[in-house]
């Protein structure tokens, strides 16, 4: 599967927290973030990241791009809720591509707790029974 790992600043540490606590399960998939957090993971948890631009500079939008052409399979995104963000409508326009393709996606460490464990048991065997169909394409 692949996912992509995104993380505001103040929650980048959560994150590699996160990622370090379930790299059994990470490492059996392909990886992709925005700049900085794909940085820190690659240094901090040493799993192969794609890195994207940095979140302001457009790294959502080019997540996004691959959820609207259904080449994503997952978003965990640590959210910083309390800090307003200079590319917040970056940042719901991606949420917005998750929600029109039906994407799995975790804005904090509860939820993505379920998900990561969902993809270890199995539970995402529908994105590879899509991508076998050619995917929705949302038209
Ligand atoms: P960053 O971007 O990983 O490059 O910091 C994350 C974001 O703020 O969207």
């Amino acid at each position: 599967m692949k996912i992509a790992l995104i993380a505001h600043d103040k929650k980048k540490e959560d994150l590699i927290r996160f990622v370090t606590a379930y790299k059994d399960i990470f490492e059996r998939h392909e990886l992709f973030a925005t700049g900085t957090t794909g940085m820190l993971i690659s240094q901090e948890v040493s799993l192969p990241v794609h890195r994207f631009k940095s979140g302001p500079l457009g790294g959502d939008q080019e997540i996004g791009a691959m959820i609207a052409r259904n080449e994503m399979d997952m978003v965990i995104f640590f959210r910083d809720p309390l800090t307003p963000q200079p590319h917040e409508p970056d940042v719901t326009a991606l949420i917005r591509l998750a929600d029109v393709y039906a994407v799995p996606l975790a804005t904090n460490m509860g939820t993505a707790e379920v998900l990561i464990l969902g993809l270890k048991n199995g539970y995402m065997a529908w994105r590879d029974i899509e991508h076998e169909q050619g995917g929705t394409d949302g038209e």
